[in-house]
């Protein structure tokens, strides 16, 4: 099975060709983020046209660097959502013209399934699992029963983590994305700032970032007023450990209590040394196993996308050409249903 699997549901332009949902072909990726940049963040109506600009191309490209022929395409797949709806729309018309021309099945994929699937290129999954997504939007606890089948334990309340990420790397002065400044500051650092951890209710799977960054922004406020230098590696250390503590002890936890097999992480905050080594560490100790995708695999991509959709090609559920974009998706709703 080749399923090709285009990705737009941002400001990455992605096309794979991914054969029996773990084989990745070929991953076109064109970034945009020197583009964004300049605004210190994503600007839908950019992202939109640069998605224009760059799928027609990448399509051919991505199957001519697979080695076969539109011909052999099993199904188009593409995200249908969450994300940018001019963004997503592109992807759309694109997959959706494919499909049609080649009359080969389509195949509406959900983003975060795709960021939680990236685990499946590198390794074999077993059920019950437990996957941790941590991205520039979402930041949740998803339990998986069997393939395909997702329930949502826990999520953010306010700020996912690679925005709390984002917003704390512009308060200590660098551009967006600002996840990776603050994560080598953060490992530099010889002294933390002391910042709260934020649990909510004892037995919530949920997460809350706000107050933290808030707590940030004061310090950071505080000193310029009193002139006083800003300290931004202690800023970064401590809020990165407040971060991390939180994530990795919830994470554990929903395992140890829905007595998963596995610990999948995925999204761009993946790339994260300090939540890795945190994560890697703690899951050694207890005993759990922890897969990480590599970081190709982690921020945006189309293989993902074929991954996932692959679950619902076994399944023989496909869309049909009114495919719609859908800026607000629900992940458990896009579960594979029972045959
Ligand atoms: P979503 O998948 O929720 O729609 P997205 O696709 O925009 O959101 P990703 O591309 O998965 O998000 O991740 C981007 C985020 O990851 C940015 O917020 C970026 O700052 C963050 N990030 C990247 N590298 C690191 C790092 N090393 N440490 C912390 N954050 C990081
Ligand atoms: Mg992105
Ligand atoms: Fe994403």
């Amino acid at each position: 099975c080749y399923i090709l699997a285009v990705e737009t549901s941002c400001d990455e332009t992605s096309v794979a060709v991914v054969k029996d949902g773990k084989e990745v072909l070929s991953n076109l990726i064109a970034s945009q983020v020197e583009t964004h940049k300049a605004f210190g963040g994503v600007v839908p109506e950019v992202a939109s046209r640069k998605h224009v600009e760059n799928v027609t191309l990448m399509l051919e490209e991505a199957v001519r660097k697979a080695g076969i022929g539109l011909n052999d395409l099993s199904a188009i797949a593409v995200t249908q959502g969450p994300g940018l709806v001019g963004a997503l729309l592109v992807g759309v018309v694109a997959a959706t013209s494919l499909s049609l021309a080649l009359n080969k099945p389509l195949i509406g994929t959900h983003h975060i399934a795709g960021h939680i699937y990236a685990n499946r290129l590198v390794a074999n999954l077993e059920y019950p699992c437990m996957a941790l997504v941590v991205s520039g939007g979402h930041t949740e606890l998803v339990y998986m029963k069997s393939e395909g089948n997702f329930e949502v334990i826990g999520r953010t309340r306010d700020d996912a983590v690679g925005e709390a990420y984002d917003k704390v790397a512009r308060a200590i002065g660098f551009p967006y994305p600002g996840g990776p400044h603050v994560d080598r500051l953060a490992l530099e650092a010889e002294e933390a700032v002391d910042l709260p951890r934020v649990w909510l209710e004892p037995d919530s799977y949920d997460f809350s970032f706000s107050g933290l960054k808030s707590a940030v922004l004061n310090v950071v406020n505080q000193r310029k007023m009193r002139g006083e230098p800003i300290l931004e590696s202690a800023i970064a250390r401590g809020f990165q450990e407040s971060v991390v503590e939180v994530l990795v002890t919830k994470a554990i936890r929903a395992v140890r209590a829905y007595e998963a097999k596995q610990l999948l992480l995925c999204g761009g905050v993946a790339a994260n040394r300090g939540l890795r080594q945190e994560l890697e560490r703690q899951c050694r100790e207890e005993g759990i196993e922890l897969i990480i995708p590599p970081f190709e695999y982690c921020t945006d991509n189309a293989a993902m996308i074929g991954a996932a959709a692959y679950l619902k090609w076994k399944k023989g559920q496909f869309a049909g050409l009114d495919l719609k974009a859908m800026p607000q998706f629900s992940l458990e709703a896009w579960s594979v249903q029972e045959s």
